[in-house]
């Protein structure tokens, strides 16, 4: 598929899939190809090179395990450079989460002092806003080398990844040991495969400072 699609286009077509996924995961009704009909009027391609560009985002969902729109089977041939542009586009389409903002966490952490007596009301339809994060640019050559490094075994704990990806292969993560956001390094040398409980105790354990140490000790391209 050609890949001159101004980034106007594909915003639009990124707004659209994201209205269908909520409207889908959320029980409501409609129809895809209004909405690719409204795009082909909007900018002048067929319907169905809009469907396909549909499926190209449900690669997108489908890479950051997700659920896609039913319907729109994931079509992965599709540029790097087009994968960012869509991943971009969704984050900016369906606002940030701001729950794991560091401002959030000291509210949440105030509250649990004194916490409401009876249940907050909470919001039936959360608002989403536009946040600027700053994001780093990831070397995808370090991670699919550190995963095969690793070879479906955590490398702080030594057990096997707990499952599996759709596609077969072990699902482990791959984690900074000192932070992009710290100044760390994205290389080789930063970056271990781990498994979701190792993982999130590095980030958040009570000993995730003795966890990183262990760490280091135990993969020596780290140190
Ligand atoms: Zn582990
Ligand atoms: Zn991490």
């Amino acid at each position: 598929m050609s890949e001159n699609w101004s980034e106007e286009e594909l915003r639009a077509s990124v707004r659209a899939y994201v209205e269908m996924h909520r409207k889908e995961s959320r029980g409501n009704a409609f129809t895809k190809k209004d909405y690719y009909e409204d795009l082909a009027k909007q900018f002048g391609r067929t319907v169905k090179s809009y469907e396909y560009r549909m499926q190209n985002i449900s690669y997108v969902y489908s890479l950051q395990g997700r659920q896609w729109v039913s319907g729109l089977k994931p079509a992965r041939n599709v540029g790097a450079n087009v994968i960012q542009v869509l991943e971009r586009l969704i984050s900016e389409a369906e606002g940030q989460w701001l729950g794991a903002s560091s401002e959030f966490g000291a509210i949440v952490e105030k509250l649990k002092k004194a916490p409401p007596k009876t249940p907050p009301p909470g919001s039936k339809k959360p608002s989403s806003s536009q946040t600027s994060v700053t994001q780093f640019a990831r070397d995808p050559a370090v991670v699919a080398w550190v995963l095969a490094e690793a070879a479906g075994v955590c490398e702080c704990c030594s057990n096997p990844a707990p499952f599996t990806r759709e596609d077969g292969s072990p699902f482990l993560e791959v984690h900074h040991v000192l932070r992009l956001a710290d100044g760390g390094e994205d290389t080789t040398n930063n970056a271990a495969a781990l498994c979701p409980n190792c993982h999130r105790e590095l980030h958040y354990g009570t000993e995730k400072r003795e966890l990183a140490a262990k760490l280091r000790r135990k993969i020596p391209r780290l140190s």
